[in-house]
């Protein structure tokens, strides 16, 4: 198996939305820890804050396909960004993403998943079709060192463009 995000990026504010409205993409399906937040915070840096508002005014529909369970972080979270959160979303599985292109009214291959992690953000969105973009997370500095061991393995499925 093979992982081959559609785009790699750096950081999200640099994702070309010209090219992906070339590419037919009119939404976005977000991860949302280490994607668009730090961890266990609830804070939004401010020029990520300012890029999702550029992108709902560029009319691109947004949502957030989180793999966390607590309920009340992923409220939080809703409210901060001003976006819906679908948290449990047992990424790679499918069920939880046909939700949330039914939520935004989108087919698979009009969205661009976006997620820090290959092997759930990534594959989800390259098994439903959709456009796929990989960025690195947020906070790699912080990590503990054996999951910075387990992200590196993981990053040895993604074959670079
Ligand atoms: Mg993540």
């Amino acid at each position: 198996m093979f992982l081959k995000p559609s785009l790699i990026v750096q950081d999200i504010t640099t994702i070309d939305l010209a090219l992906l409205k070339a590419n037919g993409i009119k939404g976005f399906i977000f991860d949302l820890d280490n994607t668009i937040m730090a961890p266990h915070t609830g804070a939004l840096e401010q020029r990520i804050e300012s890029w999702l508002v550029l992108l709902q005014a560029e009319g691109f529909k947004c949502l957030v396909l989180s793999n966390n369970k607590k309920a009340d972080y992923c409220q939080l979270a809703e409210k901060v960004l001003n976006i819906p959160v679908i948290s449990h979303a047992a990424k790679p599985r499918r069920s939880q993403f046909r939700k949330a292109l039914q939520m935004i009214g989108l087919s698979a291959r009009e969205v661009a998943m976006v997620g820090d992690r290959p092997l759930t953000d990534i594959w989800v969105g390259q098994r439903m079709g959709a456009f796929t973009i990989l960025v690195d997370p947020l906070i790699k500095h912080q990590e503990r060192r054996l999951y910075k061991v387990l992200r590196g393995l993981e990053r040895l499925f993604v074959k670079g463009g």
